[in-house]
This record gives C-alpha cells, sequence and structure tokens, in this order.
C-alpha cells in the first residue's frame, strides 16, 4: 500500500467527482481524484469521431447547469464558455408546420394552447423552485430521522405549501399521475404533447404512459428555474465542461490522476481505506467517495461478498437499462429540414411526432428491440461552434430512442440497422441529409456504458423513478451519501438528486463528508 496523506479518494473525474473534489480541497483537505480515462468530464466529452469531425460523444446540451456551482467554482474563468445560449426548441412537423418553444412562449399552435402553455410553464417554475430547494440539500432519511432531517422535510412541507393551496393540490396529484394525461389535460396539439412529453422520457426506460414521467419532466424544468430559456451549446463540446470542472479542481488544489482505473476499493475491518487501481497500486486515504455508478461502486469495487445479504439484494436489483443511443453524423453540408431556416437548424430539435409514436417507440424496448422508428432529440453544434468540423462542414449529434442495452438480436448485430433506421427517419423531415453524410456512428446503450464506464449506458446512472429517487436515491441503506461501507461514499448521478450535467449530487456529498467528519 502506498503511504498517502490524503484525505480523501475520489474515483471518478466525472463533472461530480471534480465539483466533489474542489468542495474538498476548499475546505482544506488534500484531494486525489482517480479516473480510468485519460480526459476529465465523464459522460461530458468531447471525441473526434471522424477525421476532422468531433462530437460531444455523451450528454450534448447544457440543459440545468446548477449556477451555484458554476459560480462558486468560477467556471467561466476557468475556461467554460458557451457557443449559444437559450436555444428555443423546434417541435419538428414532416410537413414543415413545427411548433418553436422560446421559454415560456410557444409559435405554431392555436391562441388557446399558447395560453395553456404559458400557465404551464409558469406553474411548473414553482414546482421546480420546489424541487430545486430539496435537490440543493441532502435528502433526509424516512427512518432514524435527525433533527437535520426533520429540518429538511419541514422545508420542504413550507414551499409546497407556500405555493398555494391550488398548485400545492396540483402537484401533489400530478406526481402520481404520467405526462401522457398531464399532456391530455392541458393541451389540445397533437405535436405539443408529444414535445412535452420527449422531456419526460429523455434518458428513462419510460413511455409517456409510464408513471414517473411528470418526475422526469419536472426535472428538466430546473434549467428553466435556473433562468435558462433554453439549452446551451457549449464551445468546444461538452468536453469543455468536463475541462472546466477538471481546471477548477486543480485551482483549488485537488490532485487528479488520469488513465488510473480504480478496480477494488481497499476495505480494512468493513472499513474503506483507499483504492486499489488496475495497476495493482494502492493508495490509502480515510474517505472514499465514488463518482461511478452505485452498483459499479458497490457490486463491483466493493463487491457484494463485502455486503449484507439484504443491502447485495438491493444493489442487484437497481434498475439502470440504458434505453439512448447516440448518433453522431458528419455532413458535407447544413442539413435543409422542410420548413426551417438554417438559423434555426441549431436550436434544439425534437422529432417525434405524436405521443402514441413514442409509446409505440418505447413498445419495442419492453421486448428487447429496437424502435423501428425512434424519436429523437437533435442538434447540430456546429451552426454555432464551427471549430467541430472542417470549414463548411457539419456535425449532427441526436438522441435516439429505444435502443434497449438488452438487445435480443445483440448490438454487434443491430448497431448498423438500428443507425441506418435512425437516418431514414432523419430523411422524412430533413429530405437528402443522407447523401450529405461522409461519416457516421451509433453509440448503443453498450458503447455508452464501455466509452463512459456508466452501467447499463444508464443517462442517471440508474432510473430515475420515485422509488429510486429523492428520499430513496439510489437505494435504502445509501440514501445520503454515505453507504453501509464506513468511509465509502456516492457523489455521482446515482445520487440524490440525479444526472444531467448539474453538479448537485457532487457538491451535496461534499458537504455530506465534511459533516460526517465534523460529527466523527
Ligand atoms: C446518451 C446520453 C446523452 C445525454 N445527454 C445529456 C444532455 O444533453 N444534457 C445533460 O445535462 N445530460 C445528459 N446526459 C446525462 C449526463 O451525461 C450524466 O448524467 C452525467 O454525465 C453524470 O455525471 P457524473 O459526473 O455523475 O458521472 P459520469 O459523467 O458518468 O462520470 C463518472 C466518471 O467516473 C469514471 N469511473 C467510473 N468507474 C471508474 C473506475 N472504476 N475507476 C476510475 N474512474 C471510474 C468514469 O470514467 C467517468 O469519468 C446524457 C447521458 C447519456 C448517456
Amino acid at each position: 500500500m502506498t503511504n498517502s496523506n490524503y484525505d480523501a479518494i475520489i474515483i471518478g473525474a466525472g463533472h461530480n467527482g471534480l465539483v466533489c473534489a474542489s468542495y474538498l480541497a476548499r475546505s482544506g483537505r488534500k484531494v486525489l481524484v482517480v479516473e480510468a480515462a485519460a480526459t476529465a468530464g465523464g459522460a461530458a466529452a468531447t471525441r473526434e469521431f471522424a477525421a476532422g469531425y468531433k462530437v460531444s460523444s455523451g450528454a450534448h446540451l447544457l440543459t440545468q447547469l446548477n449556477p451555484k456551482v458554476a459560480s462558486d467554482l468560477s467556471l467561466e474563468r476557468h475556461g467554460l464558455s458557451l457557443a449559444a445560449r437559450d436555444l428555443k426548441t423546434v417541435a419538428l412537423a414532416e410537413d414543415g408546420n413545427h411548433i418553436v418553444f422560446d421559454g415560456a412562449r410557444l409559435a405554431g399552435v392555436s391562441a388557446e394552447d399558447q395560453a395553456a402553455y404559458a400557465a404551464f410553464y409558469q406553474q411548473n417554475l414553482k414546482f421546480a423552485r420546489v424541487l430545486n430547494g430539496f435537490f440543493s440539500r441532502r435528502p433526509p432519511t424516512l427512518v432514524d430521522r435527525s433533527l437535520g432531517d426533520t429540518l429538511s422535510l419541514l422545508k420542504l412541507g413550507w414551499d409546497i405549501r407556500s405555493m398555494g393551496k391550488e398548485d400545492m393540490r396540483d402537484l401533489l396529484r400530478v406526481g402520481l399521475i404520467n405526462i401522457y394525461d398531464v399532456a391530455n389535460e392541458h393541451f389540445d396539439n397533437e405535436l405539443l404533447k408529444a414535445a412535452v412529453s420527449m422531456d419526460g422520457v429523455l434518458g428513462s426506460h419510460m413511455g409517456p404512459r409510464s408513471p414517473n414521467t411528470v418526475y422526469g419532466y419536472l426535472y428538466r424544468r430546473l434549467g428553466d428555474f435556473y433562468g435558462m430559456k433554453g439549452p446551451a451549446v457549449v464551445a468546444g463540446g461538452m468536453g469543455a465542461v468536463g475541462a472546466a470542472f477538471a481546471a477548477a479542481a486543480e485551482a483549488a488544489g485537488a490532485e487528479i490522476r488520469y488513465n488510473s482505473a480504480v478496480v477494488q476499493v481497499a476495505m480494512d475491518n468493513c472499513k474503506a481505506v483507499g483504492v486499489v487501481l488496475a495497476s495493482g497500486e494502492t493508495i490509502n486515504a480515510p474517505t472514499v467517495i465514488s463518482n461511478a455508478d452505485p452498483k459499479t461502486t458497490l457490486g463491483k469495487l466493493v463487491g457484494y461478498s463485502q455486503l449484507d445479504a439484504g443491502f447485495s439484494r438491493r444493489v442487484h436489483n437497481y434498475r439502470a437499462r440504458g434505453v439512448s443511443a447516440k448518433l453522431h453524423l458528419a455532413l458535407d453540408d447544413l442539413p435543409r429540414f422542410t420548413g426551417l431556416d438554417s438559423a434555426s437548424a441549431g436550436d434544439r430539435l425534437l422529432l417525434a411526432p405524436t405521443m402514441d409514436y413514442i409509446e409505440l417507440a418505447f413498445n419495442h424496448a419492453k421486448y428487447g428491440e429496437y424502435s423501428t422508428a425512434p424519436a429523437m432529440e437533435i442538434n447540430i453544434p456546429t451552426v454555432h461552434d464551427t471549430s467541430l468540423a472542417p470549414p463548411g462542414k457539419h456535425v449532427l449529434s441526436a438522441v435516439v430512442q429505444y435502443a434497449p442495452y438488452e438487445l435480443k438480436a445483440g448490438w454487434d448485430s443491430g448497431r448498423e440497422a438500428f443507425k441506418q433506421i435512425a437516418i431514414d427517419t432523419l430523411e422524412a423531415y430533413a429530405p437528402g441529409i443522407s447523401k450529405l453524410v461522409t461519416a457516421s456512428e451509433l453509440s448503443s446503450p453498450r458503447d455508452l456504458e464501455a466509452e463512459f464506464g456508466m452501467t447499463g449506458g444508464h443517462w442517471h446512472h440508474g432510473e430515475l423513478s420515485l422509488d429510486q429517487a429523492l428520499m430513496m436515491r439510489p437505494m435504502p441503506g445509501a440514501t445520503q451519501y454515505a453507504t453501509p461501507v464506513d468511509g465509502l461514499y456516492l457523489c455521482g448521478a446515482g445520487a440524490h438528486p440525479g444526472g444531467g450535467v448539474m453538479g448537485l449530487a457532487g457538491r451535496n456529498a461534499a458537504r455530506e463528508v465534511i459533516r460526517q467528519e465534523k460529527a466523527a
């Protein structure tokens, strides 16, 4: 064992690991981050996928970065720069009669739907405010509550009550139904309903009729609460976000070692005492914090044999089946979407004509098949950032659903076929796009798992459903960042509040480590 004088070792330099490292280093602790990959940022990454063409190979839009984290860590000073902000969302119609979302304003729908959406938006802003309060704190436990937990619950109750009777009743009611019913209650236009539904299901093993999809929708509304009228495109791709977080962590005093995969959490007498690297080196520290997902951390790096039977079963049963694939196209020219001008081609484009279309696409995934008519979230970052492709050329990045992790036919044979389906689907909305494609790739959830080390290739490191969210995230026994293994904590998307490039899981985890060490 290398005798080190680190106070804490963080497994993984994803943005949450780096946020956690920054806050701990700023508290005076000596922190080491060990990362399996050669670069920082985890699934916030930029990669060259064809000669001269770079793309954000995991997350592609900044939708909900917590402003407190961004300002605490001075991310802009550390190199974060936006190529475009407040993107509009365009719900694509095959005939060119698109709907455009610009914050609370809609174009392309009836006056009634416009008014209904404006009211819906304002109400969801109130709900997002409540969620943000709850997301910014350690979630209380349901049993053995401390004074802090009781205060946290009281604060949540107060935040909900202060919305007023009607909103309070609505929040409690919609939390229990699905986005399909909610969209039907509020709107007439089918394309509008489908676009709203997409925000409820992106990244999740769910269709619009699945329970928990309203929670997924509200989760994405945090960006609205943070003052973003729409998502942002990061200059240099999402890898630049990772680089800025790494620079912030290093400026705070943390050390980062790349190409250093952890194969085991070193244990002594049931306590975590360090990490064992793939090279065989062991580095010790009294506190180990994992940015890897809960299944990897507890099932693989600790090992089921080290956990009690009941907790082992919970880790084993934790659901993390990714259904999002990533499509990357190198394009000879900017594609022309029917009815869309070239400036709008750089907006966030949704391809999902109706809620039933999305639900049918999801049905395939339930039976281990990919969708034959997939739904997509598309972005062409080169409209805003020409550095990602040779002059005059473009890259297209799309999240394509549904692509089940467990594909019955296997991804070796399925990858090319599903990629072709995705390109053919795009062709219906952007005639001629196929002829512009000079290189292409589709990353299945299995490929995403291999590239980013996230179990199941799951967007949130595990399904964001109410039984695995809030006070239950990721699972009873590990809900407040600490795990049943003494000295071992979680700080990634698998911990409260969940995934997306947000930074709250890393910040809350650091605060909890500091709190527990003070109390010891
Ligand atoms: C296809 C797809 C599209 C997405 N699109 C968006 C989007 O547009 N906007 C958005 O906000 N979010 C998006 N997300 C979600 C977002 O990428 C994740 O939720 C976020 O990256 C999680 O951050 P994290 O720091 O918790 O974990 P990660 O980013 O997963 O980082 C974990 C880090 O731990 C490292 N690690 C794992 N195991 C080990 C080990 N044994 N030893 C050492 N290091 C290890 C990994 O290499 C990685 O660097 C998307 C996700 C996917 C999969």
